[in-house]
């Protein structure tokens, strides 16, 4: 194979140019240096960086962008990385969305690697490309439609094989919680805005060609033997969660739940999944049934139709569901719904929480096709916090208009009735457009920095909405059985329930210091959104025995880079860089891509190899499908220089190198929770702040950033090939002496 024609990358990125109705090429060569998908997507947006710029401006670009690997059949590699500003970010901070399915797949067959569109056009459309074919088409006659029309529809006019990425009218309305979604219910959170401010409802691809590949068909077929004797479940659980006969160990929390008396109840041809050997490469795609997870083995084995999943993965997180009261009592047009997540849990969230039954069935099923018919996010879980914690404390009350509050149906949600729901996507999807007041809708729908000051307290959201001066929010309430907080001043950054874990971030907790500690909270320092990173979750949830877990933590970082969950030490070296590792692994799966809810597979089920799986697993498969021979620690370096490309931009947007300070701080209730107890007792994911002050230090000086400041040095960023990163900074006062 020659290295000047590598395998893997279709080699064309395509320009849109929605103003002017243009598109254009250029070669993807001189995105190779940042591999791909989320590499290309941030390079791009350091290449268009405006001062301020907001999100929904004409000239700001979303990118959706596949990697190397995408198209190619190598296993789990058909996920997609959406780049963009995100207005559910205070200062439209950078972010990424990803979502499943097949569209990354497809347009690499169409001949591009990405996807650049700018621009805003004067009436709705949707772009189709049928290879070198791009054509602007009118979107009147799918603008205003949900999600699921809007994919029934443009599979009509651009064929059934055509893979489109969509929004529904949440992001038509400009609302900062939407999502850009693709069939099946996989979506991609906070930038569907993004795409509204565009008039751009859709991209619908139909690719003919092939990736080119370097290996040959046996060289692929040997690594996906490798790959399938060392693959888990989702989360690369690699032991089931229920006794079996084959197996050495078992674990509640692992994801591998197929298992003896699991069915797939609503299938054409019922199915009992029976036991699942690590060996048997036939029930792999049995393994993970996330049913089990949020619906609960009765409703699950009486709801399951299926699993699903992405282009070339084994694993099939995705449950589609068939529940016939979606049709005969909620009165929707279908009864199926297929999902992982957020999608069925975000609703659930939002009702309280009640427990595994068909109320919750309900619940998730209704709540989820309302969610996913708009296009709403949720930015991990904030916009559903907020809905239930206040309805318990009756902020409502106190922050709507009389009439509007009076117009809810309280008792409806008090009785956990999954019929409210429709209306409830509603108001959050249409925003200004609702009919009537619609300050709730508006408020949950937009990003929460928008109404709390820099201490936390809720600002008046009428005045906000309004633009008017806001004053804060005198909020009281009395949550604890014994009034403690009664007349306690309200602020969400010291509100548990709430989850906002980072200041500067949107979401809530996702795999922070609830699972590892000062790993996770690290991890949730870097990005501007909830880090989607499972890295370390791959090893935590893999069910093995934590004295293996800890064994094979300590062989890669050091002694003492693992505690158990919910009873951790004090931060030391390894644990810092046990959290750069999963950062670099993140980034470089977003960037392949590879899809990291199984990747990196640190540990295996095979009991012959002592459980361990093979890190350089995404090195193998680079090198098969590029024919360019890359190490793991080659390949790594070049994601980092994708991290510390993030880490800049976010500097270069915030006009502020001072990340410790004004980026990498924890919510006050990280460290004030369990007043009971102290950081370190058993039971609780209370951080302490020296510690973490410390954890920042060791971070820092893991990633080559000043310790002082969190900002890249002139060093790093020329280690990894930025040299002109290190300049534009320089020129802003925004690198470190
Ligand atoms: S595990 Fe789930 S998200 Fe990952 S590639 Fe497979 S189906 Fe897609």
């Amino acid at each position: 194979m020659n290295n000047n024609q590598p395998g893997g990358w279709a080699g064309k990125i395509l320009h849109i140019d929605l103003t002017n109705y243009r598109s254009w090429t250029e070669s993807t060569e001189q995105y190779h240096q940042f591999i791909g998908g989320m590499g290309i997507g941030y390079k791009v947006l350091w290449d268009a960086h405006k001062d301020g710029a907001k999100a929904t401006d004409a000239s700001t670009p979303v990118v959706l962008s596949a990697g190397p690997l995408s198209g190619s059949g190598a296993i789990c590699t058909g996920r997609t990385t959406i780049t963009s500003l995100n207005p559910v970010v205070k200062g439209h901070l950078i972010t990424d969305g990803h979502f499943g399915g097949h569209f990354s797949p497809a347009l690499k067959y169409a001949g591009y690697d990405a996807v650049v569109v700018v621009g805003q056009s004067k009436v709705p459309v949707w772009v189709r490309i049928e290879d070198d074919v791009v054509t602007f088409e009118n979107g009147n006659d799918v603008w205003g439609k949900g999600m699921f029309d809007t994919f029934k529809h443009l599979n009509e006019k651009a064929g059934a094989n055509a893979q489109i990425a969509a929004i529904g009218p949440a992001g038509e309305n400009r609302v900062p919680q939407s999502t850009i979604q693709t069939q099946g219910g996989h979506s991609a959170g906070g930038h569907g805005a993004v795409f509204g401010s565009k008039k751009l409802k859709a991209i619908a691809v139909v690719g003919t060609g092939a990736v080119k590949v370097a290996a040959s068909n046996e060289e692929m077929r040997q690594l996906d033997d490798h790959i399938l004797g060392i693959i888990g479940a989702n989360n690369n659980g690699v032991v089931p969660n229920q006794p079996q006969s084959w197996a050495e160990h078992h674990s509640k929390g692992s994801r591998w739940r197929g298992g003896p008396g699991v069915t797939w109840g609503t299938s054409d041809n019922p199915i009992e999944v029976g036991e699942t050997p690590w060996n048997d490469k036939q029930k792999v795609g049995f393994r993970t049934s996330m049913a089990e997870m949020y619906f609960g083995r009765e409703e699950a084995n009486k709801h399951m139709k299926r699993a699903g999943g992405c282009h070339s993965c084994p694993i099939r997180c995705f449950c589609e569901m068939k529940n016939p009261r979606m049709k005969k009592k909620y009165k929707l047009p279908t009864e199926h719904i297929t999902n992982v997540c957020l999608g069925f849990l975000d609703p659930w969230y939002a009702m309280g929480k009640p427990k595994h039954s068909e109320k919750r069935t309900d619940i998730q099923t209704v709540g989820g096709y309302h969610m996913d018919d708009m296009g709403v996010w949720s930015a991990y879980g904030q916009l559903s916090h907020l809905m239930r914690e206040f309805s318990k404390r009756d902020f409502w009350k106190q922050l709507l208009p009389a009439a509007e509050y009076q117009a809810i149906d309280w008792q409806a949600w008090k009785d956990q009735d999954a019929s409210v729901l429709g209306d409830f996507y509603q108001r959050l999807a249409l925003g200004a457009n609702y009919q009537g007041s619609n300050y709730l809708g508006r408020f949950l729908g937009a990003g929460l920095h928008n109404f709390i000051n820099e201490k936390g307290q809720v600002l008046d959201i009428q005045a906000v909405l309004d633009g008017r001066d806001a004053a804060v929010m005198p909020l009281v309430y009395a949550l604890e059985s014994d009034g403690s907080h009664k007349g306690h001043e309200y602020n969400v950054f010291t509100d548990s329930h709430i989850k906002v874990f980072n200041r500067s971030m949107v979401g809530g907790v996702h795999h922070a210091s609830e699972s590892a500690g000062q790993v996770g909270a690290l991890l949730n320092t870097v990005f501007n959104r909830d880090p989607q990173c499972h890295s370390h979750i791959n090893l935590i949830n893999s069910g093995l025995p934590h004295a293996k877990i800890q064994e094979v933590a300590a062989s890669h970082w050091g002694e003492g880079a693992f505690d158990k969950v919910k009873h951790y030490t004090a931060v030391n070296p390894a644990k810092a860089k046990f959290a750069k590792w999963c950062l670099v692994k993140n980034v470089l799966h977003d960037s392949l891509t590879v899809c990291n809810w199984v990747f990196p597979l640190l540990v295996s089920p095979d009991k012959n190899r002592s459980y361990l799986g093979d890190s350089s697993i995404e090195a193998q498969m680079f090198t098969a499908v590029t024919g360019i021979s890359t190490s793991e620690q080659e390949l790594d370096h070049q994601a980092e220089s994708v991290l510390q490309l993030h880490r800049a931009l976010t500097i270069l947007q915030m006009n502020n190198m001072d990340q410790r300070a004004s980026h990498d701080v924890l919510a006050d209730w990280v460290y004030d929770m369990d007043p009971t107890k102290q950081f370190g007792d058993e039971g609780t994911i209370k951080m302490d702040r020296a510690d973490m002050v410390e954890a920042l230090d060791l971070f820092y000086v893991e990633m080559g950033w000043d310790k002082k400041t969190g900002a890249p040095t002139r060093a790093t960023l020329t280690k990894f090939g930025l040299g002109f990163v290190a300049d534009e900074l320089a020129k802003r006062n925004l690198l470190p002496a």
